[in-house]
């Protein structure tokens, strides 16, 4: 079986300098919030070019440490995106504010910027914008509506490390950025791990100590915190990674110039359209149809894997029922979730693997035109 992304093959390529650095780890006795968590954070910062980067356990605790952090809490809003991985709206939810929904454009799959200044209350505090599938959403009009509404912008930029909107790397444009090491994403370890990002210093005190207990002299806590701090195996595997995340997201946008190439002409299955200003970073490689069932059924007799990213909009999730969102609220991204797929991408993939996922989807159109 192809699979949708295989993170095992981009490490087996740096397996010896993984395996060395864990065993430096091991003898240096020092496993949480050391060394290597502080160099990660500090090459973070440097090559996204802001001043503060925070480790923390994981994605999801990114986001809710950077709503804490812009005191965001009990009966506030957070205008966000339906169509998104469920932590983004469960994030907003767990500091106590309410996610406003808004649709997204159907080209980028990402939130439509003209759509919220509609969604601006008085109670909303904050825009918090998900780069989606590593194509980074449109933050130019989004900062502007932000500034003028004193709005703080928030980016969930966990699948799109690398990624760059009109020549600025994502995590660098927002107040505060978001970024999960889980291992399928772009920039990964081999369990979890999120980072912050923000040229905001007394947002990024803050942070360093939320996630030690509200602690920022050992012993003496100033304020209810959480646990959410980096070990440093893994701050040590995701230094590794580093050195070679360019290389990697290069081999990302190879593959999927390629894949754009040989399915363009396909009557049956629609590309979502190369961003020209941009550098999407294909997290995931997304395809979408009406005869989405019959293309996956076809593609798995070939050994393909495929994937449903993601099956059901958050309005229409049963955790978030209390919001009372109804079918119909956002056509594009219900269109998008009846209709998206996701095909093979990830570092390491093979020509002739590729090869027999395009001609595996070519079969397809041929069966069914004639
Ligand atoms: C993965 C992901 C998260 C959560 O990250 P974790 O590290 O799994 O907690 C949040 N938002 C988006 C868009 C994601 O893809």
């Amino acid at each position: 079986m192809i699979p949708i992304s295989d993170p095992k093959r981009q490490l087996i390529e740096i397996q010896d300098s993984v395996m060395c650095e864990i065993k430096e780890v091991f003898s240096s006795g020092q496993y949480i919030l050391g060394p290597n968590v502080e160099t990660l954070e500090n090459k973070i910062a440097d090559k996204l070019g802001v001043s503060e980067a925070i480790a923390v356990a994981n994605g999801t605790d990114a986001l809710v440490l950077s709503l804490m952090a812009c005191n965001i809490g009990e009966g506030d809003e957070v205008i966000t995106t339906p169509f998104t991985f469920f932590a983004t709206a469960e994030a907003i939810i767990r500091v106590g504010a309410t996610p406003i929904f808004v649709d997204v454009e159907e080209e980028t799959c990402n939130m439509d910027p003209k759509q919220i200044t509609n969604k601006i209350s008085p109670n909303t505090k904050a825009i918090l914008p998900v780069h989606l599938f590593g194509q980074p959403a449109d933050m130019n009009p989004i900062m502007k509506i932000a500034r003028e509404n004193n709005l703080y912008v928030i980016e969930d930029a966990c699948q799109a490390f690398g990624a760059s909107y009109d020549g600025h790397l994502v995590g660098s444009i927002g107040d505060l950025a978001c970024f999960s090491f889980f291992p399928t994403k772009n920039l990964s370890t081999i369990g979890d791990g999120g980072i912050i990002t923000t040229s905001n210093k007394a947002f990024a005190d803050k942070i360093r100590s939320l996630r030690a207990h509200g602690s920022r002299k050992k012993y003496f806590h100033d304020e209810i915190g959480y646990n959410s701090r980096l070990d440093e195996i893994h701050a040590a595997i995701l230094l590794q990674c580093l050195n070679h995340i360019d290389t990697w997201n290069q081999c990302r946008i190879k593959l999927a110039c390629r894949y754009n190439k040989e399915l363009n002409h396909l009557q049956s299955i629609h590309l979502l359209p190369t961003p020209k200003r941009h550098r999407h970073v294909y997290h995931l490689y997304c395809l979408f149809s009406p005869h989405r069932e019959k293309i996956i059924r076809h593609l798995r007799k070939y050994d393909i894997a495929t994937a449903i990213y993601y099956p059901l909009c958050l309005h229409l999730q049963k955790a978030l029922s209390f919001l009372n969102g109804r079918k119909g609220d956002f056509p594009n991204a219900e269109c998008l979730s009846e209709q998206i797929f996701a095909i093979p991408l990830f570092p390491g993939m093979t020509s002739s693997e590729q090869d027999h996922v395009i001609s595996a989807i070519q079969s397809y159109e041929d069966e069914i035109l004639c």
